[in-house]
């Protein structure tokens, strides 16, 4: 099956062909469908099985279609968060992130350990929409007041099994806890009760992992609302 049946707009399918990516792997042809659904999702995939681009994609086509996008102001803070257990997973997907944001003119942002919070909220200055992040680092902003997440209702969780393994179950919590909007959906169609995502609605989380111990599978229990699994 070829990009053109994933469901992505063709200005996003554009610059997925001019990363070169002429087909998509098994993870992007399961899980890009139902990531645009506004569905939670479990993808129990590993690196190298391009679930980078898998989550990112649809995170994009979430941020384009946002109505407020104009009005950005640099307190408004990220639209969509990307949780990695280590700095150098983050670093990664800030790469891949910028190859596909970038274009649309979006801006990502990592905060991770080995640099300043100052640096980092310098970097942050004129706003970003997308923030990608370690645990700890993390939650030292949102307690700093460095960030806020009032806007920020598109949560991806990479390497959920790893980020447990390094102790972050915890900040985990802490930082799902502080999101502004629940992930509760009525059983209906958002769009039937008036209810949709982002402010005041609903939001969408996701969590990709290698396996599912019983820790990953607490964290999915409480945060994420009727997921759809993808095995690779
Ligand atoms: P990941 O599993 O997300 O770490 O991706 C592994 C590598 O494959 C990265 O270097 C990606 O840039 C690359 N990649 C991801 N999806 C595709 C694709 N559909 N076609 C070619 N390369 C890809």
């Amino acid at each position: 099956r070829s990009w053109k049946e994933s469901g992505l707009p063709s200005g996003i399918l554009q610059i997925v062909d001019n990363a070169g990516y002429t087909e998509p792997s098994a993870v992007q042809r399961a899980a890009i469908p139902i990531a645009l659904q506004n569905r939670d999702l479990i993808g129990v995939a590993v690196t190298g099985s391009g679930k980078t681009a898998a989550f990112l994609l649809p995170l994009l086509v979430y941020i384009s279609a946002l109505p407020t996008l104009d009005e950005m102001t640099k307190n408004d803070g990220p639209y969509a968060i990307i949780l990695a257990p280590t700095r150098e997973l983050a670093q990664q997907i800030e790469l891949e992130a910028r190859k596909f944001a970038t274009p649309l003119g979006f801006k990502c942002v990592s905060l991770v350990g080995g640099h300043s919070i100052e640096e980092q909220s310098y970097n942050m200055r004129d706003g970003a929409e997308i923030i990608i992040a370690t645990p700890g680092r993390l939650v030292d902003c949102i307690e700093r007041r460095v960030l806020v997440l009032s806007q920020c209702c598109y949560i991806i969780m990479d390497e959920a099994d790893r980020m447990i393994d390094l102790g972050f179950e915890e900040p985990v919590n802490k930082i799902l806890d502080a999101l502004p909007v629940s992930n509760e959906k009525p059983d209906t169609d958002a769009a039937e009760d008036g209810k949709a995502m982002g402010r005041g609605g609903y939001r969408q989380t996701m969590m990709y992992t290698a396996t599912m111990p019983a820790a990953v599978e607490r964290i999915a229990r409480k945060y994420l609302r009727r997921p759809a699994i993808v095995t690779i």
